[in-house]
C-alpha cells in the first residue's frame, strides 16, 4: 500500500512543486509505481507534468465535490512516467462548495484509499497557504516532506510549520509524522546557507535529508518542456539530485526491493 506524502510549506517559491514533479519522476525511474496529487489551483504540478490544465475533462474539482471516483480522474501523464491527478482553478471553486459540507478535511483522503493498492508513492503537492486544500492533503497523508530554502527566516517559517502540523496532529489526523526536510536551491559557497544547515541538522536531526538540491537552471526550465529534469536533461545536477533523493527516501523506508536500474 503506498506511502502517501504531502510536500507542504506555508511559504511560496521554496520548491515543493519541482520537488513533486521530479521526485515523482525519480521514484518512477527506479521503477516504483507512482501517484502525483495536485492540489494547488495553480495547476503547476499538472503543467510541469506535461498535461494542459486547460484541458482537462476532470480534475481534482470533481473529485472533492464527489462528481468523479479517483479511478476516473487519474491517467498516466506520459512525458513523465508517472500517474497524476491532474488541478486546475476550479479547484478553487471546490473549497467554496465544500465549506458547509460536514466531513469536508477528509474528502482526499477518502477518494485515495480507493486507489492505495495501486502505487508504491503517492505525492501530493500543496498550495502555499493553510487552506482546506493543504487541510485535505494533510489529513490524507501518512507524512508532509518540507522543502526549504536556507535562508535568513526559514526556521521561522519551519517553526509556524510545525505548529500547523501539531494542529492537524490534534484534529484531523493524530498519525501525521514529518518525512523530512528537504534543503531546496542550496548554495555551500553561501555562508548564510551553511549556518541555516548547521541549525537545522541540530534541531531536526536525521529528519534532514542528507540529499540537497542544488540551484540548478534546468529544473527552472524544464517545467516550460512540460516536463521532469530528469527526461528533459538526465544528465544535469538538478536531475541527478532529485534522483539521490529518491534514493534516499527509499533506502529509509527499508523497502524490500532490490532497486532496479534507472530507466530513463
Ligand atoms: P513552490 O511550489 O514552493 O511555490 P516552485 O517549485 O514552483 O515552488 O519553485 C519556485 C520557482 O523556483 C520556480 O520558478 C522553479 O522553477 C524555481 N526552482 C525551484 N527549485 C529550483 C532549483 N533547485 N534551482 C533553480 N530553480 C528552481
Ligand atoms: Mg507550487
Amino acid at each position: 500500500m503506498a506511502r502517501v506524502i504531502a510536500v507542504t510549506n506555508q511559504k511560496g517559491g521554496v520548491g515543493k512543486t519541482t520537488t513533486c514533479v521530479n521526485l515523482a519522476a525519480s521514484l518512477a525511474a527506479t521503477k516504483r509505481r507512482v501517484l502525483l496529487v495536485d492540489m494547488d489551483p495553480q495547476g503547476n504540478a499538472t503543467m510541469g507534468s506535461g498535461v494542459d490544465k486547460n484541458a482537462l475533462d476532470l480534475s481534482g474539482y470533481d473529485l472533492l465535490t464527489k462528481r468523479a471516483s479517483a479511478a476516473e480522474v487519474i491517467f498516466l501523464a506520459e512525458a513523465s512516467g508517472f500517474d497524476i491527478l491532474p488541478a486546475n482553478g476550479d479547484l478553487t471553486a471546490a473549497e467554496v462548495e465544500l465549506m458547509n459540507e460536514i466531513g469536508r478535511e477528509h474528502r482526499l483522503r477518502l477518494a485515495l484509499n480507493t486507489v492505495r493498492d495501486n502505487y508504491e508513492y503517492i505525492l501530493i503537492d500543496c498550495p502555499p497557504s493553510l487552506s482546506l486544500l493543504t487541510v485535505n492533503a494533510l489529513s490524507a497523508a501518512d507524512s508532509v516532506l518540507i522543502p526549504m530554502q536556507c535562508e535568513y527566516y526559514a526556521l521561522e517559517g519551519l517553526a509556524a510549520l510545525m505548529n500547523t502540523v501539531e494542529q492537524i496532529q490534534e484534529t484531523v489526523n493524530p498519525e501525521l509524522q514529518v518525512e523530512g526536510i528537504l534543503r531546496t536551491m542550496y548554495d555551500p559557497r553561501n555562508s548564510l546557507t551553511l549556518d541555516v544547515s548547521a541549525q537545522l541538522s541540530e534541531y531536526f536531526d536525521d529528519k534532514v535529508y542528507r540529499a540537497v538540491i542544488p540551484r540548478n537552471v534546468r529544473l527552472a526550465e524544464a517545467p516550460s518542456y512540460g516536463m521532469p529534469a530528469l527526461k528533459y536533461d538526465r544528465a544535469s545536477k538538478g536531475a541527478v539530485a532529485y534522483l539521490a533523493l529518491a534514493g534516499e527516501m527509499v533506502r529509509r523506508h527499508g523497502s524490500k526491493k532490490t532497486s532496479a536500474p534507472v530507466a530513463v
